[in-house]
């Protein structure tokens, strides 16, 4: 098989030993016959199964027992109506870093009964810094955040000051990918595609107090419905579970979080030293502010970008198009990606450079 690293943001890479462990054990799962896309939600092989995918989460990011982990379907995007669903009563609030913040926004935005404030927006940069926000002192029923914005490549080192506010965060593009601390939180969500699993299942960590007060929600939205049930109230996506619990053992196996965070930083590190060097790349994201999985970068002309694009394909240097609203290029760097990904991608981008000038 030919080696090829891949840069898209999401369904992403994989790690590779967890991949060739699904091979192997996929017609049988732990000698049972069946595969684990066949055996029932209901059985316990199952359930040893999401009981050890919750408890290795909880490990790696130390959450603790007052909140409850919850696996779910829907992506990231559905999280943007179940959040204002369950905690929202009068007034939330949210500040904007980009595109999936302003759909977070939309989304609470079609409850008649909330009033939405935008507390801060990064817009006047083109979303190219993370907004301070002003002192947070009225009561609001949450705040929300988007703590990587896997599209303009900005990321939140320090939380904001949100007072008494319950902090809310979608932290789908660099949850285990950086060390947040789950108190400073009251929920967390993030769809599993880019840094944990397949493609449907999210991941939701939330403070069992802000749940299950409100009566009568649809029950596949209902936080409070779910966690009752152990995420078990209707089939949850098994083979997704699965592959998250192993996922989840790589990461433990490879040092934890706050050892992936510093093999991120030095992946993030070789790629954006080089692009502040270059005469023909640059990376638009302030220097305090720049994601560590998500690096947009540019030349400033489109036929050379695609030019580039085309280029890096060849070399096996996979989905570096940026996203279509912002243009240019993006590498996505989760933690599957090797740090050789990144040196073979910033080599090759030097050797581009040198033939254009
Ligand atoms: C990808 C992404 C989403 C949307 O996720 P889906 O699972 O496709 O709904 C939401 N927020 C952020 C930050 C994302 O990166």
């Amino acid at each position: 098989m030919q080696q090829v690293y891949n840069f898209a943001a999401g369904p992403a890479v994989l790690p590779q030993p967890v991949l060739q462990q699904v091979k192997d054990e996929f017609l049988s799962y732990h000698n049972s016959g069946m595969s684990i896309t066949e055996i029932s939600h209901r059985s316990s092989l199952f359930q040893d199964i999401i009981d050890d995918a919750e408890k290795t989460l909880r490990d790696l990011m130390q959450i603790p027992d007052d909140y409850a982990v919850l696996f779910v379907q829907g992506g990231g995007s559905q999280q943007f109506t179940e959040v204002p669903l369950n905690l929202g009563t009068d007034n939330v609030a949210y500040i904007d870093t980009g595109n999936w913040s302003k759909k977070a926004i939309a989304e609470a935005q079609k409850f008649p009964s909330l009033k939405v404030t935008t507390l801060a927006s990064s817009e006047a940069t083109h979303n190219t810094t993370i907004p301070s926000v002003p002192p947070v002192s009225a009561n609001y029923d949450y705040v929300h955040i988007t703590t990587n914005n896997t599209i303009e490549g900005t990321t939140y080192f320090d939380l904001p000051n949100v007072g008494e506010n319950v902090l809310v965060g979608d932290m789908s593009s660099n949850i285990l990918a950086q060390r947040y601390n789950v108190q400073d939180f009251g929920l967390i969500y993030a769809g599993a595609q880019k840094n944990i699993a397949p493609a449907g299942l999210t991941i939701v960590i939330v403070r069992r107090d802000l749940i299950g007060k409100k009566k009568g929600l649809p029950a596949m939205l209902d936080y409070g419905l779910q966690s009752a049930k152990g995420s078990l109230y209707n089939t949850p996506p098994v083979f997704n579970i699965y592959m998250a619990g192993l996922v989840f053992h790589w990461l433990e196996d490879c040092g934890g979080v706050d050892e992936m965070e510093k093999v991120n930083r030095a992946k993030a590190k070789i790629l954006y030293d080089y692009l502040d060097q270059s005469k023909l790349f640059s990376a638009p994201v302030k220097p305090a502010f720049r994601s560590l999985t998500n690096v947009p970068f540019v030349t400033g002309n489109a036929a050379m970008d695609q030019k580039f694009i085309t280029a890096a394909t060849e070399a096996n240097l996979l989905n570096l198009k940026g996203h279509r609203l912002v243009g240019g290029m993006r590498a996505s760097l989760y933690n599957a990606m090797p740090i050789t990904g990144v040196t073979k991608l910033v080599h090759f981008m030097a050797e581009f450079e040198q033939g254009e000038k």
